[in-house]
C-alpha cells in the first residue's frame, strides 16, 4: 500500500529548523507538483538546484516531514517551472508505491492545508505558524488549527465464500471497489459500517473484523478497513445516486487486484486468495 515505505521511514514529527541546501522542497500549484521526469520516476528539486535562480527559496520555506535523512520542505513561490528541466504533473501520478510518490501526497495534503487556512475561521485575522508544532494559530483571538484529518470506513461484506463488490457513479477509478464512506458526528467506526452498509446496499452486517488502516492523503482521510460477515437477508439495493453497480461475486470469480496502492485493493485480493481468517 501506498503508506508502506519499509525499509525506509517517514518521520513526521514536526521540527522547526531552517532548511539546508541539500533539503528537498515540494511546490504544488493547485494540483500539480514540481518534478523532474527521468527514467521512469519522479524526482523532487533540492534547494541547491534552485540557489541560482532563487536564492532565497529557503528563508521562508516551511518544514514538512522527513523520509529516513531526507528533509522535505513547502514552499510558496510561483514560476519555478522556468528554470529549465522542472515542470508541474498532476499530482494523481503520485498514486504509487514508492516513498517519493507517498512523500509527495502527504505534502500535496499539508500544501491544501496551509492554503486552506491562511485566515483565522473565527475572526478574520492572519493565522501564523507555530514553531513548536505542526499548528496554525490566531495571534489576535487564540484560534488554534491542526492538520484535517477526516476518519473514513472501508467495509468488505462477505457471506460465505461471497464478496459484496460496488462499483461508484460518476468517478474515474472504475475497478470494483467495497463499501466505503465518512464517519459521522457522534459516531463510532463501528456504527459507521453498518450505516454506510445499510444505505449504500440496504443490507445489514454481523461480526465485524477490523483488518488495517491506511492514511490517504489524497482525500486527507485516515480509511479504516473492515470485514463484515452479511446478517440475514442478501437483497442488494443499491443506493444509485453513489453506486452504479452492487453484486454478490464468488471468490473464484473474483479479478486479481493488479493495483497495490490502496487497501481496498489490498482486501478484496486478501479474501479472493483466503489469505485472511474472518
Ligand atoms: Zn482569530
Amino acid at each position: 500500500m501506498i503508506h508502506e515505505i519499509a525499509p525506509r521511514k517517514f518521520n513526521t514529527a514536526y521540527m522547526n529548523q531552517k532548511a539546508k541546501s541539500e533539503d528537498l522542497f515540494l511546490s504544488y500549484l493547485e494540483d500539480t507538483v514540481l518534478v523532474k521526469e527521468g527514467m521512469d520516476k519522479l524526482w523532487y528539486p533540492s534547494f541547491s538546484d534552485f540557489a541560482r535562480e532563487y536564492p532565497e527559496l529557503r528563508d521562508n520555506a516551511q518544514y514538512l516531514f522527513a523520509v529516513d535523512d531526507v528533509n522535505f520542505y513547502l514552499v510558496d513561490e510561483k514560476g519555478l517551472d522556468s528554470v529549465a528541466g522542472w515542470s508541474y504533473v498532476p499530482a494523481t501520478r503520485l498514486r504509487a508505491n514508492h516513498w517519493r510518490s507517498f512523500a509527495g501526497a502527504v505534502g500535496w495534503q499539508l500544501n491544501r492545508w496551509y492554503n486552506n487556512h491562511r485566515f483565522c475561521s473565527r475572526c478574520g485575522k492572519g493565522m501564523q505558524h507555530s514553531t513548536k508544532e505542526r499548528m496554525l494559530y490566531c495571534e489576535s483571538c487564540g484560534f488554534e488549527v491542526y492538520p484535517t484529518i477526516a476518519p473514513c470506513v472501508i467495509v468488505a461484506v462477505y457471506d460465505q465464500d461471497r464478496l459484496l463488490l460496488t462499483k461508484y457513479k460518476g468517478r474515474a477509478y472504475n475497478r470494483y471497489a467495497l463499501i466505503a464512506g465518512f464517519s459521522e458526528i457522534g459516531e463510532s467506526l463501528e456504527q459507521t459500517v453498518c450505516r454506510e452498509v445499510q444505505e449504500e446496499v440496504g443490507l445489514k452486517v454481523r461480526n465485524l473484523y477490523y483488518y488495517k488502516s491506511q492514511p490517504w492523503p489524497f482525500t486527507d482521510t485516515i480509511l479504516a478497513g473492515f470485514f463484515a460477515e452479511l446478517d440475514g437477508n442478501d437483497t442488494i439495493r443499491l443506493q444509485e445516486d453513489e453506486l452504479s453497480l452492487g453484486v454478490w461475486m464468488n471468490r473464484e470469480d473474483i479479478p486479481p487486484q493488479v493495483e497495490k496502492v490502496s487497501l481496498t485493493s489490498e482486501m478484496i485480493e486478501v479474501f479472493r486468495t483466503g489469505a485472511v481468517k474472518i
